[in-house]
């Protein structure tokens, strides 16, 4: 029996009220085949609380020795007066930085019982099931120079530099043919070669390591203004798309959109392979959203979206398909059957609060593992 290391740092608000409903689905897991060890950590403003910086030395070493970390969310309004430096989102940035996550997938799935909540029309979206490949360490946002300078006369010149390197784009493409590989085998890559020289070289790396590494996957390429407007005329047409840290930064939010609510979106970043772990790739699973303060300790969050970034975890980390799938068939299940948290309510479906819908999750993937 394998044994899996996760570090738990469930963080502010309601980090730590989602984070017990994926303990629930956890203790499922170890009752199988598969065993989960725990660890916990702090992050964010308990961990700037308990120790003055919004993640601990002895934290940091313990993701990096673990074979995925489990994030719920950080920040709040008691932390808002702390130096910039020791912000409770240091936290998470130094953790990005430190795992080399340089991959981000965001899948946008809509679930057939939440095709209303949607800002398209229901055909559109029903059954929608996507993910997003977003650079996440390169790009315009870290490229240098970066600069505003003064010319004088009250004039100024902004910089923003794109640069991208081809190791860069090989990493990030292979990252995405393999996610297509467990899914339905084809990638869309996203750039601007028609106006911009860091595109002309995206699809030239994109292309090559699809031709001679990844044979067996679809590629296409789109341009990403084009992508943008297909996204939103006909987004069942993609599988994987895989595209630049700026591009990916609005494509993800725009197919976020797609699926209605904040409260149901996962995410994992994904790192360089670890050569002291098997070369077992570095990965931080989180959900999209943030600590939501409004209702923070009230048991009202909807935990869907750290639940299904359990199953990313499962999918991408452990290549645990069976039990991702029955993850994410008992979360459409539960919603097929009318069982809602206040986010997501609709006429005639039951309000329950976030310890009932993990409790309804749990007992349904339970029964699918079983069966
Ligand atoms: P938010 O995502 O926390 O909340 C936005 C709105 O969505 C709120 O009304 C909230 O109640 C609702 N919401 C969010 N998640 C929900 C859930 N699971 N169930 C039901 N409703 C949910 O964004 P915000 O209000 O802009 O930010 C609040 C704090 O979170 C800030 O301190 C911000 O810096 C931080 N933040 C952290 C992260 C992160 O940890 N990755 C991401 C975004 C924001």
């Amino acid at each position: 029996m394998t044994t899996h290391k996760l570090l738990l740092l469930a963080g502010d608000g309601i980090g730590p009220e989602t984070m017990a409903e994926v303990e629930k689905i956890l203790a499922v897991l170890n009752r199988g085949e598969a065993r989960f060890e725990t660890e916990r950590g702090l992050v964010g403003g308990a961990a700037i609380d308990a120790h003055g910086v919004p993640i601990s030395e002895g934290d940091m070493a313990l993701a990096l020795g673990a074979d995925a970390v489990l994030f719920g969310a950080v920040g709040g309004p008691k932390w808002d007066g702390v130096a910039y430096e020791i912000r409770p989102e240091a936290g998470l940035l130094r953790l990005r930085k430190d795992m080399e996550l340089f991959a981000n997938l965001r899948p946008a799935i809509c679930y057939p019982a939440l095709a209303e909540a949607s800002s398209l029309k229901r055909e559109l979206v029903d059954g929608l099931d996507i993910l997003i490949l977003r650079e996440l360490t390169g790009g315009v946002y870290f490229g240098s120079p970066k600069e505003i300078v003064d010319l004088g006369q009250g004039q100024k010149r902004g910089i923003d530099t794109q640069v991208y390197e081809t190791y860069e784009i090989e990493r990030i493409a292979r990252a995405a043919f393999e996610a297509a590989r467990t899914r339905h085998g084809k990638v869309t890559s996203m750039e601007k070669r028609n106006v911009m020289k860091t595109g002309v070289l995206w699809n030239e790396v994109v292309t090559r390591i699809g031709r001679d590494e990844y044979p067996d996957v679809r590629l296409e390429h789109m341009l990403a203004d084009a992508g943008g407007m297909q996204l939103v005329r006909a987004p069942k047409q993609f599988d994987v798309i895989v595209t630049d840290n700026l591009f990916g930064d609005m494509l993800s939010d725009i197919a976020a959109m797609l699926t209605g609510s904040l409260g149901m979106l996962p995410s994992a970043s994904l790192g360089a392979p670890d050569a002291a772990n098997g070369a077992k790739r570095r990965a931080l699973y989180e959900p999209v959203h943030g600590s939501a303060p409004d209702i923070a300790g009230q048991g009202i969050a909807n935990p869907i979206a750290m639940i299904a970034s359990a199953a990313m975890m499962l999918r991408y980390s452990f290549g645990l398909t069976r039990e991702a799938d029955a993850l994410e068939a008992s979360i459409a299940s539960v919603l097929e059957s009318g069982t809602r948290t206040g986010d997501i309510m609709a006429p005639g479906c039951r309000q329950v609060g976030t310890g009932e819908m993990g409790d309804a999750i749990a007992q349904a993937f339970s029964e699918r593992l079983a069966a």
